[in-house]
């Protein structure tokens, strides 16, 4: 999981990243309170777990955005090369059909990836 906070001395953003799936999960690993350091100012404060959010995987979103890409893209022209061979338009329609699958992946991972930030930023701790 991808988290953030807020630096208290000079409001830079503070990322890391820990393998928790719920702020319950962050406080049994580094206590209540997570001891982060801000690049910006160079201050190691500690913050409460409630002040760390979670935010979304770029690697993630740019994986979906790969698959939706290229996935339409060869969809397309296996569709195109197969219709062209057809002279049913119900055989066409079917394949063109297709062409939603790379869509289809792509939102899966898009809301699979939303929720588990949904469900981290929804719960509190304590
Ligand atoms: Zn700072």
């Amino acid at each position: 999981m991808n988290l953030q906070t807020r630096c208290i001395s000079c409001g830079a953003f503070i990322r890391f990243r820990q393998n928790v799936v719920d702020r319950f999960a962050l406080a049994k690993k580094h206590g209540a309170k997570v001891e982060l350091h801000c690049v910006q100012c160079n201050s190691v404060k500690a913050y409460s777990v409630n002040d760390i959010k979670a935010r979304q995987h770029k690697y993630w979103r740019l994986i979906g955005v790969f698959i939706f890409v290229v996935g339409t893209i060869s969809v397309l022209f296996t569709v195109i090369g197969l219709a062209a061979g057809l002279n049913s338009i119900y055989a066409i329609e079917a394949l063109a059909g297709f062409v939603v699958v790379p869509y289809l992946i792509y939102e899966g991972i898009k809301s699979h990836q939303e929720q588990r930030v949904n469900y981290f930023n929804a719960k509190r701790y304590g």
